[in-house]
């Protein structure tokens, strides 16, 4: 299914284009939450963070560090969130996978979150799981 994203990729509609490679592209959120408040996507459409390629996954990763000084530098905060929804409870609205990087100037602006730690299971056997289910994919 095609997103608004993809029209942007596609150049089919504008943004403000803020960093682009052969993998990645980095604009101004439209709807900011706080000053400098930017989006930063893959070339390669996938709703998910998971299903996302190693190589597009790694160039993500080389972008985000690059991207976040810039975001720092010109709103003059060093403090920021950097968000990435994934499904509709999880609050993504455009199923295109992206990472907002949204500065936090002060305790106020910018990303609230709400935190409510929960009576959790046993985490040496959720690790054990999750360990199993790394080995799984990797093979
Ligand atoms: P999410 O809730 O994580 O899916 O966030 C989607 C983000 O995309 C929101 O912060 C929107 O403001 C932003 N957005 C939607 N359409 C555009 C657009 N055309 N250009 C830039 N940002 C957009």
């Amino acid at each position: 299914m095609s997103t608004i994203f993809d029209r942007i990729l596609d150049g089919e509609l504008p943004c403000h284009r803020v960093f682009e490679n052969d993998h990645v592209l980095a604009f101004m959120d439209i709807a900011p939450i706080s000053a400098g408040h930017t989006l930063v996507i893959p070339k390669e459409r996938k709703a998910r963070l998971h299903e996302l390629s190693d190589d597009a996954a790694a160039e993500l990763g080389r972008a985000l560090p690059r991207i976040a000084r810039a975001v720092c530098k010109v709103s003059g905060s060093e403090d920021y969130n950097v968000l990435q929804n994934n499904g509709a409870p999880a609050h993504q609205a455009v199923f295109h996978v992206h990472f907002h990087i949204i500065p936090r100037p002060t305790a106020n602006v910018g990303l609230g979150i709400d935190w409510n730690p929960i009576e959790a299971p046993d985490p040496a056997e959720y690790a054990e799981k999750l360990r199993a289910a790394i080995a799984e994919d990797a093979a």
